[in-house]
């Protein structure tokens, strides 16, 4: 998915300059340290704070614009006292990767190594961690650090944190440059680590630790978890829009897909599940339909007006907006006022979310709809999730005897 705070990354450097509760004592030093200016702000921090980083790790990495993936040995620091030591088994593929694989939104800082659906095996554990044990099975989502300190760390929200750093191309507390999952192992701290339910499958529950967290925050925000019996729409048919119907359907709702794929029919009804199906572009199937649902989550990324969408809702409905098109939303204003509608939007989830979404996914036994790729077909992947060519996750066999790592 799309990460508003991406951008953040980048933003954080300049805006900590001048704020006064940084705690990360290198970055407090290089701000004291004016004769090192010359140099770019990234470089200073990568030059004067990464000493511990001595692991050498394989991986699959972006060199360039260029955005194709090629085979790539780096640096991970050593395992701290609150870090945990994962070698990885999976990879999910998700779109954001596409995105900073080629500069999408000009803030990649290359070489970057994506991936934030990871699942793996712990091999080391820190002094401070308590909650996991050698062996143990683990996943990683989005999240590499917050600032543990304001109101949203404190009340486990920690993915609305102002401070928050990303799994990849985010900079983490000591400087350096963060890399994901496209990778043999990775070192994190535990308090952004999740445990995976015995019953499910590392490989096709890798994607849910991203596209799988962020549609089940908006059930969860919105009451639907627990209270059976609503209608529910989920607009788009995707990675994030199949997990939507199989949640809408273990928590007991009718549950309508609304695409712009009539060939999706079959698949969404018998495959799925999903009760009923609205081609968006039939403008007497809107109509027909009109008032009709409570709750709508919409996992389209590609420019849509929301407007034919909110004439869906019950008066005082609510629409969840999940994801991010490059440019803004059409949202007019008669749909909203008319029908008292809400329309939010959705960050993926805190660590314990996620953690809760596992262990509903454990007990509905849900889990991603996968293709398996080997390392070596990274890029083929890719351009194949380019033209929406996948049923409905790629999924990357980093242990596996085929992997090229
Ligand atoms: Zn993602
Ligand atoms: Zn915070």
């Amino acid at each position: 998915m799309w990460s508003p705070c991406s951008s953040r990354s980048l933003n954080r450097l300049s805006s900590h300059d001048r704020e006064s509760n940084f705690f990360s004592t290198d970055l407090l030093f290089l701000r004291t340290e004016p004769q090192v200016s010359e140099q770019s702000l990234e470089s200073q921090l990568m030059a004067q704070t990464t000493p511990n980083h001595t692991q050498t790790v394989s991986g699959w990495a972006v060199l360039d614009s260029s955005g194709k993936a090629v085979p790539h040995t780096f640096k991970r620091r050593e395992n701290g006292v609150d870090d945990v030591t994962i070698e990885i088994m999976y990879c999910g593929i998700c779109h954001t990767d596409l995105h900073f694989a080629r500069n999408d939104w000009g803030i990649t800082m290359y070489p970057v190594v994506p991936g934030h659906e990871i699942t793996g095996i712990i091999t080391k554990v820190g002094s401070n961690v308590n909650k996991f044990r050698l062996g143990d099975r683990v996943g990683v989502g989005c999240l590499a650090a917050s600032c543990l300190e304001c109101d949203f760390c404190k009340s486990s929200r920690e993915n609305y944190c102002d401070q928050i750093q990303l799994t990849y191309n985010g900079i983490f507390w000591d400087g350096s440059i963060t890399y994901g999952g496209y990778s043999k192992f990775m070192v994190a701290d535990h308090r952004y680590v999740v445990r995976i339910p015995e019953n499910l499958p590392m490989d096709a529950t890798a994607p849910l630790l991203c596209a799988g967290i962020t549609v089940f925050t908006p059930f969860k925000d919105n009451n639907l978890v627990d209270s059976p019996g609503k209608k529910v729409g989920v607009v788009g048919l995707g990675g994030l829009g199949h997990l939507a119907v199989k949640f809408g359907k273990a928590f007991g709702h009718h549950v309508t897909v609304i695409s712009t794929s009539p060939f999706k029919e079959k698949e969404a009804r018998e495959r799925l599940g999903a009760d009923d199906f609205i081609v968006s572009t039939n403008a007497r199937e809107l109509q027909a339909a009109r008032r009709t649902l409570d709750f709508i989550v919409d996992t389209v990324s590609a420019k849509h007006s929301l407007g034919p969408i909110l004439e869906l809702l019950t008066v005082n409905g609510t629409l969840a907006v999940v994801c991010a098109p490059d440019q803004p939303m059409e949202l007019p204003a008669f749909p909203l006022i008319f029908g008292k509608r809400s329309v939010r939007g959705s960050m993926t989830g805190s660590t314990s979310e996620t953690q809760e979404m596992l262990d509903v996914c454990s007990k509905h036994n849900i889990t991603c709809d996968i293709e398996l790729v080997k390392t070596d077909n990274i890029n083929e992947a890719w351009d194949r999730l380019e033209r929406n060519d996948v049923r409905y996750r790629f999924v990357i066999d980093i242990a596996g005897k085929s992997s090229n790592l």
